[in-house]
């Protein structure tokens, strides 16, 4: 299928003139820097924060391009992935004209950002067993169909989609296929940044909040065509990313092999917690998981969920939610968390 990015595009965003700041003129890091209105005589705090940050972050995109195999033109990074979805929303779906589809249950930040762009939501829901819908996802689609958001390993249900289900779809699809791939790292998946040459239709989301324990830095990815990165750099804020995050990032990406012992931690207490629960008798099911969370279902969840609570173990209530009736979702913690679950389980169901 031919691909014509240009015409998703909302027309006043390509003709945008975006903001220049001060140092897109001069990168040059020699100098008398009298241009950024900056407080010369540096920070109230012991580190200096007094300089504006590297608006395009580009020694960190260059680390981040080698250990994900793709070009550093190819990558965006946000304020989190939420701020990527928003700019996705921004750059493409006209509001009170275009719609995104969505495939519930999934994660709740591609409907709550829809609604803040009054962008029309299409639902096409998972099959009981959490797979897509290609056939069904095709005809709820029109030539106003902007986006569709797959999230795969999937939140709440934790499983993958079918590879060949994606690829039909990224073929198939009129408007742009983003893969959300949050949980990519607890997954014997590839990633589908493999596939960005074969398809200028892609974006490919990942986050430094989960395996890399980064959450409260608040640092996303998106990978996809250099074209499509250039729109979304276009409308970001300038300084999006802090300079305490990039520095902070490059430093943590050296040493990956720490990454790479936390995950293989994180897998052995999965499963571990899913054994441990399997073994209780009220458990009525845990669904194979390829994140870091177990889907759980259990007979009077909200009941359970509660009683939890009074026993100060917090997990995420999704009983009302599409096909996750009666279920919780639980984040796998260390041995003593996990621990400590399995003990006020037993206590609030027995
Ligand atoms: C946690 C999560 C994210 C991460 O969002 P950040 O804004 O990067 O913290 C993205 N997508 C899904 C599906 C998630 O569950």
């Amino acid at each position: 299928m031919s691909f014509d990015l240009n015409s998703l595009l909302r027309p006043h965003i390509a003709k945008l003139q975006p903001y220049t700041s001060a140092r897109d003129e001069y990168t040059g890091k020699e100098g008398v820097f009298l241009d950024a209105n900056e407080n010369p005589f540096g920070s109230i705090t012991e580190q200096d924060f007094n300089r504006y940050p590297d608006p395009y972050q580009s020694a960190l995109k260059e680390e981040i391009a080698k250990i994900k195999g793709v070009r550093p033109s190819q990558i965006f990074l946000g304020n989190g992935s939420d701020e990527a979805i928003d700019l996705l929303y921004r750059a493409f779906c006209n509001p009170g004209k275009d719609n995104v589809i969505l495939l519930p249950p999934t994660y709740g930040m591609y409907e709550v950002s829809a609604n803040i762009n009054d962008v029309e939501i299409r639902k096409v829901a998972l099959t009981p067993d959490f797979q897509l819908q290609p056939e069904k996802i095709l005809a709820a689609a029109d030539a106003n169909s902007k986006i569709l958001f797959i999230c795969s390993p999937n939140n709440p249900s934790a499983n993958k989609a079918k590879r060949e289900d994606i690829l039909y779809l990224l073929e198939k699809f009129p408007g742009l296929v983003v893969v959300d791939e949050a949980y990519i790292d607890f997954s014997d998946e590839p990633s589908f940044t493999t596939e960005l040459d074969r398809f200028p239709n892609l974006l490919v989301m990942q986050t430094f909040s989960k395996a890399w324990g980064l959450a409260s830095l608040r640092l996303g990815m998106a990978f996809a065509s250099e074209e499509l990165i250039r729109i979304l750099n276009k409308i970001k804020p300038p300084y999006n990313i802090s300079g305490l995050t990039q520095e902070t990032v490059l430093a943590a990406i050296k040493d990956k092999a720490k990454v790479d012992r936390m995950i293989q931690d994180i897998l052995a207490e999965r499963e571990f917690l899913n054994g441990e629960l399997e073994k209780l008798p009220f458990v009525q099911k845990t669904h194979p998981s390829h994140a870091n969370f177990l889907l759980v279902q259990i007979p009077n969840a909200n009941q359970v969920y509660n009683d939890l609570i009074e026993e100060k173990i917090i997990v995420r209530n999704r009983a009302k939610v599409l096909l996750c009736a009666d279920c919780l979702r639980i984040t796998v913690g260390t041995r003593e968390e996990n621990e400590a679950l399995l003990k006020a389980l037993s206590k609030v169901c027995s």
